[in-house]
């Protein structure tokens, strides 16, 4: 069998787990043999089962960020390989990755192409280069209704990496997350400034 690399990437909220879900069932309907992949990290809504955030769901095999997938026998055995949340792993599952698909395995991978700062995920950067079909979703913007192109983070923040789903993020277009970046600094003022009076 020829292989093939399948990337669907975007903002949050805009369909990635929803058809990693929808393309494995199909393989599933191939009779072929299917195994879906989340990491670890990835704690949100269940911690062995891939859940999007419509509800539907599938069980998982969870692995570590750093794991050596091709050292794993259900990998091997398998003809399909789902990953979601893909850009919670370090960069060289990419090139893992894609060995698969050089030895014959349909992999197909979700994950997020830009951190809450617009930072791309470099794992994800590299798969989308070997990538046969990349598909970039795009949610609706929380602010506007426009398309989204970035998941803001509600809160002041610095880690790269905070787990959440609508609690804690916004899919925002480029316009609205200006915005959202303006009204950031306008709050970190105001706390410097009430920080002063206080002290
Ligand atoms: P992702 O994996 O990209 O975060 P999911 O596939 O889990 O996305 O969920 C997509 C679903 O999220 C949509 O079908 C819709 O029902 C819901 N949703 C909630 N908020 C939004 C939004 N702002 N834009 C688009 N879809 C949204
Ligand atoms: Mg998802
Ligand atoms: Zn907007």
């Amino acid at each position: 069998m020829c292989g093939k690399l399948v990337v669907n990437t975007g903002s949050m909220f805009s369909g990635k787990t929803t058809e990693l879900l929808r393309q494995g069932k199909r393989h599933v309907l191939a009779k072929q043999k299917v195994l879906y992949i989340k990491p670890d990290v990835d704690t949100r809504y269940s911690r062995n089962e891939i859940v999007s955030h419509t509800g539907d769901y599938t069980k998982a095999m969870i692995l570590s960020s750093d794991e050596m997938i091709c050292d794993i026998q259900e990998v091997n055995n398998a003809d399909v390989i789902l990953v979601d949340e893909v850009q919670f792993f370090e960069t060289g599952m990419a090139i893992q990755l894609n060995e698969l698909v050089n030895d014959g395995k349909i992999v197909y991978v979700s994950g997020l192409d830009l951190d809450f700062k617009g930072k791309p995920f470099l794992i994800v950067a590299l798969l989308m280069a070997y990538a046969d079909v990349v598909n970039k979703f795009k949610a609706v913007c929380n602010d506007c209704g426009s398309d989204a192109h970035i998941s803001a983070l509600n809160e002041l923040q610095n880690e790269r990496v905070t787990l959440g789903a609508g609690d804690k993020y916004k899919p925002l277009c480029r316009c609205c997350y200006d915005n959202h970046l303006f009204n950031i600094e306008i709050q970190k003022l105001k706390m410097e400034v009430l920080g002063n009076e206080i002290y």
